[in-house]
């Protein structure tokens, strides 16, 4: 890692991370960092080729006869020696994820402990491998099982949980027996790397956690390498289909988790205030670019004009500015072409004709000119055939659907194709249980929204906000980084 100078504005020049050191990039191209809240470029990412992919792949696979061979009590040990790393690191972690990506720096200290959640659960892979014995199967047989690390894989992750998400991967599958290659986003790399070199430190062998940077093409690159056997993302939907697609061609084992359009239905018998304050911060904080943001409320029966009255006060109000300053809502997106997405959104759903309530696309934050800023915004009167209604915008976008009853909600719901997570509002225990069992969603919330599972649950939607098998972190991370193997034995009486 260096750093250059840029018509005087010192800029980070990145490099890989392949065991255990920081590489040059071998294909000279790079791209740009933006600190979102200024609009200033702060660093530059290499965009890995073919050849530093093999570079990475080269580290991982050397490093796999020893790292599987290990037990996994010599890995849970060097694991709590990482966590403690990380929790005496959560601060610089977390200024880190705020200048890449612009979400208030509280938000960005919740993500680092959501993600050291995960390496906390992985401390206690002597247990998670624990295996099945059965004695006497048949006369002097004995049967029992393994689950054993698959080789080298890889991890490709999103923008908008640059230090979370890494961590639900490269935790479980080390702590498996597996190497890993992380891709992260290249619109924020920077945690990644600091967590990467915090592994080394920890005493992690060389080789057995990589990172290698850039784009799309880069991931190609390492799906196709020949001595890479898994495939774990968290991506936007039609980028998961298509990892899915090429991973599971080439015979890989793929989970690739997609886009989300999350639903929070709305009761009469709901607590309003306590709807009102979840849909806030679960549908404005982080700027809406979270996966299991609300980009949707359902205002079942009476209950709708109060609603959006209450909800257009608080969103009108919202405090907007950078994610180092204290006691903000929301800071900005978390560059200027996903900013003019989100506004072209907004452009389209006035054009469909749902009812704009706030507009947030002329929001200025004093002394942030060029960041990359949008107001909260709030429809009203939005229908499922409008691209606001169907597509995943996120940002700082919320849709209100006016339905009759809740199995009016529930059937608009369920044909959705993005079922990442859902929430009810409800006093009613009936209702509740009725729409968890009904509801064809992956993660449900009942009076909570946006019902991140605990790292010892798993985390994952349904439909197209997830392609292949398993769901991230938990047992189901388990499952997935090992292949079962079956083992029968018999000792004839002679041998003994
Ligand atoms: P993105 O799909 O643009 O990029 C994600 C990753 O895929 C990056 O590392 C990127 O370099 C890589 N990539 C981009 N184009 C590719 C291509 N053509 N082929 C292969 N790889 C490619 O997503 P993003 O904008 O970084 O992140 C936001 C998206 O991620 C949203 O859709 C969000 O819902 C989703 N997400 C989902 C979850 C979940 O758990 N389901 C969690 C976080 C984010």
């Amino acid at each position: 890692m260096s750093k250059v100078d840029q018509g005087g504005v010192s800029v980070r020049e990145l490099g890989h991370f392949i065991n255990g050191q920081h590489a040059t990039g071998l294909s000279g191209r790079f791209e740009d960092v933006f600190d979102p809240a200024s609009g200033q470029v702060t660093a530059q990412v290499p965009m890995g080729d073919a050849a530093d992919v093999a570079a990475a792949v080269a580290a991982a696979s050397a490093a796999f006869p020893a790292w599987s061979a290990s037990s996994p009590l010599q890995r849970a040990r060097l694991m709590f020696k990482f966590k403690a790393l990380l929790d005496s690191h959560i601060d610089e972690l977390a200024e880190l994820v705020t200048r890449d990506h612009g979400k208030l720096l509280s938000d960005a200290k919740g993500e680092v402990m959501r993600g050291i959640e995960v390496v906390e659960f992985a401390c206690g892979i002597p247990n998670l491998l624990k295996s099945e014995y059965s004695d006497q199967v048949a006369g002097d047989v004995d049967n029992w099982n393994l689950r054993q690390p698959l080789g080298v894989v890889v991890g490709v992750s999103p923008f908008n949980f640059p230090m979370m998400v890494p961590c639900w991967m490269f935790s479980l599958a080390v702590a498996c027996g597996n190497t890993i290659v992380l891709k992260p986003s290249e619109r924020t790399p920077q945690a990644s790397m600091r967590v990467a070199e915090l592994f080394i430190e920890a005493g992690f062998p060389k080789g057995v956690f990589n990172i290698v940077h850039g784009g799309g093409a880069t991931v190609d690159a390492l799906i196709a390498h020949p001595d890479v056997v898994a495939i774990t993302s968290v991506t936007s939907t039609p980028v998961a289909e298509h990892i899915y697609r090429s991973g599971t061609h080439l015979g890989k084992r793929v989970q690739a988790l997609g886009g989300a359009k999350n639903h929070l239905v709305v009761l009469p018998d709901a607590n309003m205030n306590q709807a009102i304050e979840a849909l806030i911060n679960s549908s404005y904080g982080s700027a809406g670019e979270r996966c299991m943001a609300t980009s949707v409320v359902v205002a079942v029966g009476t209950i709708a004009d109060e609603l959006v009255k209450r909800l257009a006060e608080r969103v009108r109000t919202l405090r907007i500015g950078g994610g180092m300053e204290p006691d903000l809502d929301m800071g900005p997106l978390v560059n200027a072409a996903h900013r003019s997405k989100v506004a072209g959104y907004v452009d389209a759903g006035v054009a469909a004709g749902a009812k704009l309530v706030v507009d947030g696309r002329d929001h200025k934050v004093p002394g942030h000119e060029q960041g990359f800023f949008l107001g909260g915004t709030l429809f009203d009167d939005v229908k499922p055939g409008m691209s606001i209604y169907s597509d995943e915008i996120f940002g700082p976008v919320l849709s209100v659907v006016r339905v009759p009853d809740l199995a009016s909600a529930i059937a608009l719901i369920n044909a959705h194709e993005l079922a990442n997570c859902v929430t009810l509002f409800t006093g009613s225990g009936a209702a509740a249980r009725t729409f968890s069992r009904q509801i064809q969603v992956g993660m449900v919330g009942i009076n909570i929204p946006s019902p991140v599972p605990s790292a010892w649950h798993s985390f994952g939607g349904w439909k197209r906000s997830l392609f292949g098998d398993h769901h991230q972190y938990g047992q189901e991370s388990v499952r997935f980084y090992t292949r079962y193997k079956s083992i029968m034995q018999r000792w004839p009486e002679e041998t003994l």
